[in-house]
């Protein structure tokens, strides 16, 4: 049935209590709460679904399929809500019956099958293409269990199993019928018939894919597009309990060994993990998510040899880069396709977006256990590579060392992104800068032989997840002064310049911030028992821990300050309330050091009476989506500190700047473009530049050591690591010191501290002017319509994947 108001909300949800648990809803615990009402509103969105897919069927339209081995999406009932544009609805209704939303909403797990960034984008992306009309969908692993959980206990990090699917998830509908099997092992048995060669896979394991179906709903349309889970499931061909003795057991260890792929999400964020199971993981989720495309394909009377002109799928990283591999065997191998057409098809139908340029997280797979794990997909490999130096000899000559440089298998391993680049159509950056990076260093000549694949994308993020659903405040303040029309073309944001000088916007803008800064220094209260200051400034640093993103500036900024403080009691300075998040990968050493400096300079410096409370250190325990969603709308200063050159975009700057947070930043990613739009005067930028650390990594010239001597202020505070002045784990501290000083600093921190004081002093200075103050905020939000996903995909939807929005028929 159509909800159309309160009433309806308060009926079905009492009545899906009851039958669903036999009880009255004022029996209902939370959970129980939860589960009636997601369900309630999953049957409403799974009829727009039905809608939409028939509505793809009927009209046939090319269609996009985003492969990634993580999406962040945070919690589904609010978004679903607001986007069905129920939300107010449902609020009433159930405040009627005496139930809280906000309290229902909570008790749901974030769904966190990412780590960091990269899978946020994703997440991201399908709530753009949704909302736009794309025909666009997502890719997955169902991981059984998401990305651990932090506990931060004697200021280090404890990580804790995320059990998501603890109450089941509501809004996924498994498909048993639309499994695929997925082949791993075994040897491969070459007959040649007449002129063919057939190439059949022997004696391997097989592993069932199972999909997993969720809704993606769009904001304010009917459409309903798909993220697509897939569990791995062994397959059951015979009763193994009548089985005995060794028979037994290898059925136990078989059922084991398949289940183990798709139990857990690696938690590494821009770093490799070089095991077999990660590659058994790659390789699992690109052969289901392709098997399931080309079946529908088939079912649905399509052609293959015209399939890149009916689908596209995107290579999200690396990670998903054996998808080339994959669609050739599935052409050559299932369908009989030669060589030359299937690789036509193949390289229509992908493309790829790099996402970093770090060494650590170029991936590369070793020969010998790619081959014993996947023998067939070994062999197109290596016919791929054989192929593509060919081509290279003619080009570029017999001996060119083009020939070793570009290969895609060399020294005995495969490099990813090098066949990405030789089997997509398209290879694209994230802003503007790393683009320019890969052509001109990184992967320069592979510009110089491709030049017309590469193009730059630059990141973004939904607005109406990161303000329209977090901020409402703002929002609301938003709304009442330009309209609505914002919800759905971001763009319209930049009216708000004109009101930057209107007294009545100004005072609601900062009555948001504050109405803002109270909740989340509540939260603050009851996690960390920690109380702060709402008129000090929030100047906040949330992202995955680690060395390139440099929370040891911020650190070293923190003890600067303080050890000024404490000569001078009575120094004028705005009150400061410095607040961190984020994870360290488990197996990182140095970024679980970091944590621990950073907790124990927050219990040093927290506790230390002497200072007035003028500073405080908060480090938010679990950061993820739902918390992040309290962190943006609340802060003043936006940290965005990474090394001029590593960070490929970032997408948390965005959300900052999204929220009328001002940011003290490198040029780096996409704070570049960022500055680009709000101005110089509303930005604080400080630090080297791309080419200058580019110029230090390949001529040297720089010596950490004689930043450290030269500068009194740098030298107290390293030498506060190492002569116990910060009570805790001083084995921790010291090794800090240590990389810093003895391996010259890679990450140039005590090169940029000096221009990072200096632009924390400029950021201070404007922040006494709060008039003016809002009105650099007021430019941020602004600006940032340029930053929405929307935006984004849209430029993906044209320029590469070639689909169109449409209007459900
Ligand atoms: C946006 C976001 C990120 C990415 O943040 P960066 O600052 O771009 O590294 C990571 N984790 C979560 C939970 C996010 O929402």
């Amino acid at each position: 049935m159509l909800i159309q108001n309160k009433e309806d909300v308060k009926k079905l949800f009492k009545d899906r209590i009851e039958t669903m648990y036999g009880i009255t809803f004022e029996n209902a615990s939370p959970v129980e709460s939860y589960t009636a009402l997601a369900g309630v509103v999953r049957d409403y969105i799974y009829r727009n679904w039905a809608k939409t897919n028939r509505s793809y069927d009927e009209t046939s339209q090319k269609q996009a399929y985003y492969f990634s081995i993580e999406f962040l999406s945070g919690k589904q009932l609010c978004t679903n809500l607001l986007n069905l544009g129920l939300r107010d609805t449902f609020k009433e209704g159930l405040e009627e019956l005496g139930v809280d939303l906000a309290e229902v909403e909570r008790v749901e797990h974030d769904l966190g099958l990412g780590n960091g960034g990269l899978g946020r984008l994703g997440s991201c992306f399908l709530e753009s293409l949704a909302s736009q009309q794309f025909p666009a969908h997502g890719c997955t692993i169902r991981y059984k269990y998401g990305l651990f959980k932090q506990k931060i206990i004697d200021n280090q990090q404890v990580e804790i199993l995320d059990d998501w699917l603890e109450y089941g998830n509501t809004w996924e509908v498994r498909r048993p019928n639309r499994a695929v099997e997925v082949k791993f092992y075994g040897y491969v048995d070459i007959d040649d018939i007449g002129s063919t060669t057939i190439f059949k896979h022997r004696n391997y394991q097989p592993v069932m894919a199972v999909p997993h179906d969720m809704p993606v709903v769009g904001y304010g349309n009917d459409t309903v597009n798909t993220l697509r889970l897939f569990s791995a499931e062994p397959k059951r061909e015979i009763d193994y309990t009548l089985l005995s003795g060794e028979e037994m057991q290898k059925a136990i260890n078989y059922e084991r060994s398949v289940e183990s792929i798709t139990e857990i999400l690696y938690p590494d964020d821009s770093q490799k993990e070089g095991k077999e199971l990660r590659l058994k993981q790659q390789y699992f989720l690109v052969s289901a998510g392709i098997q399931t495309i080309v079946n529908r394909y088939k079912r649905k009377g399509g052609d293959l040899s015209e399939l890149g002109k009916k689908v596209a799928i995107h290579i999200n990283d690396t990670h998903p880069a054996l998808s080339i591999p994959e669609m050739m065997r599935v052409l050559m191998d299932e369908d009989n396709f030669g060589w030359d057409e299937a690789w036509s098809i193949t390289r229509e139908v992908m493309s790829y977006t790099n996402h970093t340029i770090l060494p650590e997280a170029f991936e590369k797979w070793d020969i010998e256990s790619f081959r014993w794990l996947l023998p067939r997909i070994y062999m197109i490999v290596e016919e791929i590579d054989r192929r593509h130096k060919e081509e290279l000899r003619c080009k570029y000559g017999q001996d060119s060392w083009k020939v070793w440089e570009m290969a895609i298998i060399r020294d005995n391993s495969i490099n990813m992104a090098h066949m990405a680049i030789v089997g997509s159509h398209s290879v694209n950056g994230v802003a503007k800068v790393h683009t320019e990076i890969l052509k001109n260093s990184v992967m320069k000549n592979f510009y110089e032989y491709y030049p017309d694949k590469f193009n730059n994308k630059t990141n973004g993020i939904t607005h109406r997840s990161w303000l329209l659903k977090s901020n409402s405040p703002l929002s609301k303040a938003v709304t009442e002064t330009i309209g609505d029309s914002w919800i759905k073309d971001p763009m319209q944001l930049e009216e708000l310049v004109k009101f930057k000088g209107d007294s009545s916007f100004k005072e609601k803008v900062r009555a948001a911030k504050r109405e803002n800064k109270e909740r989340l220094a509540k939260i603050i209260l009851e996690n960390n028992g920690i109380s702060v200051d709402i008129d000090s400034i929030f100047d906040v640093q949330v992202k995955r821990i680690h060395e390139y993103k440099r929370q040891t500036l911020n650190i070293f900024h923190i003890l600067d300050l303080y050890y000024r403080l404490k000569d001078n009691p009575n120094m004028d300075m705005v009150p400061r309330t410095f607040i961190f998040g984020g994870k360290a990968a488990p197996g990182y050493y140095m970024a679980k050091r970091i944590i621990n400096l950073m907790m124990s300079v927050a219990e040093m410096i927290n506790n230390d009476k002497s200072i007035g409370g003028k500073i405080k250190v908060v480090g938010l325990e679990n950061y993820r989506v739902s918390l992040a969603e309290r962190i943006f709308p609340a802060t003043d200063i936006s940290e965005q500190i990474s090394t001029a050159s590593k960070e490929a975009s970032g997408t948390g700057n965005m959300k900052f700047m999204l929220n009328g947070a001002l940011t003290v930043g490198t040029l780096d990613g996409a704070n570049i473009e960022i500055r680009e739009a709000v101005g110089d005067e509303n930005f604080f930028k400080f630090g080297l530049t791309v080419d200058e650390v580019m110029k230090y990594y390949e001529s040297g010239g720089y010596a950490a050591f004689d930043v450290y001597n030269k500068d009194f202020r740098i030298k107290r505070v390293m030498n506060s690591l190492v002569d116990n002045s910060i009570p805790g784990q001083g084995e921790s501290y010291k090794r800090i010191y240590e990389t810093i000083l003895y391996n010259n600093d890679q990450y140039f921190v005590l090169k940029d501290f000096d221009s990072y004081i200096k632009a924390q002093d400029r950021a201070e200075k404007a922040y006494r002017d709060q008039d003016r103050w809002t009105e650099m905020s007021i430019v941020n939000t602004a600006k940032s319509g340029i930053f929405s996903s929307d935006r984004t995909v849209r430029e993906y939807a044209d320029e590469i994947w070639g689909i169109k929005a449409s209007v459900l028929k």
